[in-house]
């Protein structure tokens, strides 16, 4: 707690950065498209989102669009962020989250904000070192990011309470859900016959259930590495 508590200072001081009338009026934005959670809505005001994107594009980093981080990829739109992570966060608290698709690490600094620790995976090279300098530029320590492709999971036989996959799979990985504890929540896009929705998936004794959630667009979730 005392950890997450010298995070949120040090978070604060970025909002010197922009107005504090500018991510003003990206919460009302959230809200009025439904985003209920006050923990979420609090602490996307306190995320330095300029930090996570090229500096060329800093003065839109508080619009609630996705904006390109190079490679073909992107980082998500707020909007999208937020719902996410209110899916995934709503059962109560988590202690561990695991990510799939690092990106800019925007979507891992709010997680990380939100819960004891994130493990986040990034199979593209140059975005994980990126996205390692921006969260520690950011004062966020209780993440651990891995190069490697996230079809396979977190190299270990731990379980996570929560998963959140950022890139559009045509289902579920088994190896994902494998590394889900009992009661645990996973948020993913999923594509069916083109068309991308967001899912949450819930672990019960009886078995998984499936919830599908609203129409959303993200990059496709690929296989293997690259530097
Ligand atoms: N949450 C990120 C979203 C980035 S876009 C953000 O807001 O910045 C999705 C990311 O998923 C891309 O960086 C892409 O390289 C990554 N990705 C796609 N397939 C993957 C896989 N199999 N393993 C790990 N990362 C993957």
């Amino acid at each position: 707690m005392l950890e997450k508590q010298s995070n949120n200072e040090q978070l604060h001081a970025g909002i010197g950065m922009t107005s504090a009338r500018t991510r003003d009026r990206l919460i009302d934005r959230l809200k009025q498209r439904g985003i209920q959670s006050s923990h979420v809505l609090e602490t996307i005001r306190n995320t330095p989102r300029h930090l996570f994107i090229e500096e060329a594009m800093a003065h839109k980093a508080y619009e609630d669009t996705a904006l390109p981080i190079g490679f073909d990829q992107t980082i998500s739109q707020p909007y999208i962020v937020a719902r996410m992570t209110e899916l995934l966060i709503q059962a109560g608290p988590l202690r561990t989250v695991l990510e799939v698709g690092t990106g800019s690490g925007y979507q891992t600094a709010v997680l990380a904000q939100l819960v004891d620790r994130v493990f986040s995976v990034e199979r593209i090279g140059a975005l994980h070192q990126r996205a390692a300098a921006a969260l520690q530029q950011a004062g966020l320590s209780n993440v651990n990011l891995r190069h490697t492709d996230g079809n396979t999971g977190w190299p270990t036989t731990m379980k996570f309470d929560g998963i959140m996959v950022t890139a559009a799979s045509k289902s579920l990985p088994k190896s994902l859900t494998s590394q889900l504890a009992m009661n645990g929540r996973v948020v993913i896009p999923v594509e069916q016959e083109g068309e991308q929705a967001l899912c949450l998936v819930r672990r019960t004794e009886s078995g998984f259930t499936h919830e599908l959630i609203e129409p959303v667009h993200f990059v496709p979730m690929l296989k293997g590495v690259i530097d």
